[in-house]
């Protein structure tokens, strides 16, 4: 039995940035939030009014830009809740992809806090989608495997990925695109198979570089390719021209779903 007084804490998945993304879980955990932790990432802009009754504290930026360190966002949030609240931990894309909400879960379960995890729409597949990429296509890839860019792949890793076919996802995967890139060519990918690098998904700003593996680093160095981005690698890339669906497309309805909800 949880004693009386002691809060909970919901670890939300917002969704790639776009309010429209958000699932009606996360929305409803907001509604009713008395502290929202959140990230960089997670969809902030109206979060006043999402969460009316809440303390809204950004851990993904100090004032000067310092992060917090992880172990002291759990604390944050665990002292809160012990505290009575029910803290929001709001993270972009889902909680368990990448995101380090596993270590959340467990942080809370080690202090007796309850909590809960609510899923999120994955940058992973939502963001190619923004860009008209499908990760799966009858006929072209019947497979996608989703890897994290923020260390180097060990050159095992590579091999395997590269003799895969399929679609490759990276996240967090534009400061050690060289060494992916040089890496699966080694490993025997051509040269010639098409790369998309889509920057910033369902925001103004968001681009796609199309590339290929060959040509991708000086492309993606003209271009002035910067994280956050996802990267495709796999025949599903040339799709996105077949669809005619481009960026800006795509941004103009989804505003105009949001303006119409
Ligand atoms: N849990 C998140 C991923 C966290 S890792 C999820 O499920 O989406 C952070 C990485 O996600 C970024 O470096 C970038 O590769 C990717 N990412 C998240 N949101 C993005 C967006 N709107 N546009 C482009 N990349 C994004």
């Amino acid at each position: 039995m949880v004693s009386a007084g002691v809060g909970r804490v919901t670890l939300v998945g917002g969704g790639p940035g776009a309010e429209h993304l958000m699932t009606v879980g996360a929305l409803r955990a907001l509604a009713d939030a008395d502290v929202v932790l959140y990230d960089r990432l997670a969809p902030h802009e109206r979060l006043a009014e999402l969460a009316p009754r809440a303390t809204l504290i950004n851990v993904g930026k100090l004032p000067g830009h310092h992060p917090i360190s992880q172990r002291g966002i759990e604390l944050l949030m665990v002292d809160h809740a012990r505290a009575g609240a029910h803290v929001v931990r709001l993270k972009g894309g889902d909680p368990y992809v990448f995101g380090r909400g596993s270590e959340e879960v467990i942080a809370c379960r080690e202090a007796g806090i309850p909590v809960e995890v609510i899923p999120g729409v994955t940058s992973a597949i939502s963001v190619p989608a923004s860009a008209g990429i499908p990760l799966t296509h009858r006929g072209v890839s019947r497979l996608f495997t989703v890897v994290s860019g923020h260390a180097p792949l060990s050159e095992e890793e590579l091999e395997h990925l590269a003799g895969l076919g399929g679609t490759l996802v990276v996240l967090m995967g534009v400061s050690s695109l060289p060494h992916l890139a040089a890496g699966l060519q080694r490993h025997g990918a051509a040269g010639d198979l098409p790369v998309a690098i889509i920057e910033r998904g369902y925001s103004r700003q968001q681009k796609t570089t199309v590339s290929s593996l060959a040509d991708v680093v000086t492309d993606a160095t003209l271009a002035g390719v910067s994280a956050p981005a996802v990267l495709v690698v796999g025949e599903v890339v040339r799709l996105a021209h077949a669809g005619a669906q481009d960026a800006a497309e795509v941004m103009r309805s989804a505003e105009l779903l949001v303006e119409n909800a």
